[in-house]
């Protein structure tokens, strides 16, 4: 058993994984840079360990201080949390060779599913179904014309090392094709020092549906349903709910099992989840995270299960304390990310928090490393708070979510809360009658950019 855990993150997942680590009598070490000198984190840890000046890749990316802060203390596992190191295969590899335990999958995993030209390989011998696509790398820009021809347009060109949106080009036409073809080899080399690309059919009405899988690494893994995180903005998730408005129960249980199994055949072990785009009633596998989501809580809401207790659980060699059986779906939950942002061009916004309440009441989360006074710092992601409702069911979620929107204060910057409420008024968001493309146009034509 663990007696104390080393959180290699900052923020709300940082605190969410002390709380967790505080239900199960486990003491926590927070890292910090000099920037976080204040944080919520530090403060709400057992104890805390400066590892790095404010930059990212001195401090929170930095292995060497990470390592260095866990035989000070005496930790004995990590939690990486999301970002950051999550999913870093040699950070787990080193963590191993200092004998200590990376809460989280395998490195080799990581590694299979890092890559997604490897991730989708190994999902189709899984017998998980993929987006229609390249076999493999596309080398030179003449095959992705070859290709785009074959397929037929509209195509994505996509970075293998690509994630957080960025290195995917949409190709409509074979005239787009070389500018796409160039830019996200382009991006890929520049963000992740990784140039080869593959390309998929470009589905045009999908949702984006995943599904959150979890292993104890003995050959037992269960799903725990979907989550619809198609509201995206630039390729990334602002509203996230479970149930998916629009899956069945047989559905579910269909691609949920065809998941589980695949976790199963692996070994895999942790929590993961398994990214699908959903069109005319057909999953198609997109790519795989080895790591907690950022919207975690919407499942947590649903089954009244910890994910990170769980994640703990089977780092010590537990059994995850739940079979598939046990899992039955109360109610649903939505979650709306709030961002340090300034409408309506999304600007980072970071500054001093004047004054904050959190929202409460029934069925309210809220999921924040805020406090009155808190100096948002400039350095990191724009990530401020999570807001997680639950109710008996959609429509009593949504209420849920409008009124905890009308409590909440946090003044002294922007934030991306008048988003939310202006969504509460439309008829799609209502019905649940949404796509990946939705919010885009929905912003196009609400808050045209200044
Ligand atoms: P990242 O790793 O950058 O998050 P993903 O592969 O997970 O990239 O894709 C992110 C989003 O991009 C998806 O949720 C979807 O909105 C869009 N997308 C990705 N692949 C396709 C595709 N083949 N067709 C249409 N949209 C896609």
């Amino acid at each position: 058993m663990f007696d104390k855990i080393l959180i290699a993150n900052r923020g709300e997942i940082a605190l969410r994984v002390i709380r967790a680590c505080r239900e199960m009598g486990i003491q926590s070490v927070a890292v910090h840079s000099t920037a976080d000198a204040d944080a919520m984190h530090v403060r709400m840890a057992d104890e805390s360990v400066c590892i790095g000046p404010p930059a990212g890749t001195q401090s929170y990316l930095n292995m060497a201080s990470i390592i260095a802060a866990c035989e000070v203390t005496g930790a004995q596992a990590i939690h990486p949390g999301y970002g950051f190191l999550s999913e870093n295969a040699n950070f787990v590899q080193i963590i191993e060779d200092h004998g200590l335990t990376f809460i989280g999958p395998t490195a080799e995993h990581i590694r299979i599913m890092g890559d997604k030209i490897t991730a989708k390989d190994t999902m189709i011998k899984l017998g998980v179904p993929c987006v229609p696509g390249s076999d493999g790398g596309v080398p030179d820009l003449a095959t992705a014309k070859k290709l785009g021809e074959e397929m037929g347009y509209p195509v994505i060109i996509k970075a293998t090392a690509g994630g957080g949106g960025k290195g995917m080009k949409v190709a409509e036409t074979a005239e787009d094709m070389e500018k796409a073809f160039m830019t996200a080899r382009a991006e890929g080399k520049a963000n992740f020092g990784n140039d080869e690309v593959y390309i998929e059919k470009y589905l045009t009405t999908p949702r984006h549906i995943e599904i959150q899988v979890f292993g104890d690494g003995k050959g037992n893994a269960v799903h725990l349903g979907e989550r619809d995180c198609s509201l995206q903005r630039r390729h990334q998730k602002v509203f996230e709910e479970a149930p998916g408005p629009c899956i069945t129960p047989e559905e579910r249980a269909r691609i949920g099992k065809i998941c589980a199994d695949a976790m199963a055949d692996i070994n895999y072990i942790g929590a993961g989840t398994i990214e699908f785009l959903y069109e005319n009633g057909e999953f198609y596998f997109i790519e795989m995270n080895t790591r907690l989501q950022v919207e975690h809580p919407v499942t947590e809401s649903i089954f009244g299960v910890d994910l990170v207790r769980e994640q703990i659980r089977v780092a010590e060699g537990l059994p995850m304390s739940f079979t598939q059986d046990d899992l039955e779906i109360n109610g649903h939950s939505i979650e709306v990310r709030i961002n340090a942002e300034k409408l309506p061009n999304f600007t980072p916004c970071p500054g001093k928090i004047s004054q904050y309440h959190a929202p409460g009441g029934l069925g309210v989360r809220m999921d924040s490393a805020l406090y009155d006074g808190y100096s948002i710092p400039p350095y990191y992601d724009s990530l401020i708070g999570k807001l997680i409702v639950h109710g008996r069911d959609r429509p009593e979620a949504l209420a849920r979510l409008a009124r905890a929107l009308g409590e909440i204060i946090i003044d002294g910057i922007d934030t991306s809360l008048p988003l939310f409420s202006a969504l509460l008024a439309e008829d799609d968001i209502l019905s649940g009658n949404y796509n990946i493309h939705w919010l885009e146009k929905w912003l196009e034509a609400n808050m045209a950019e200044g």
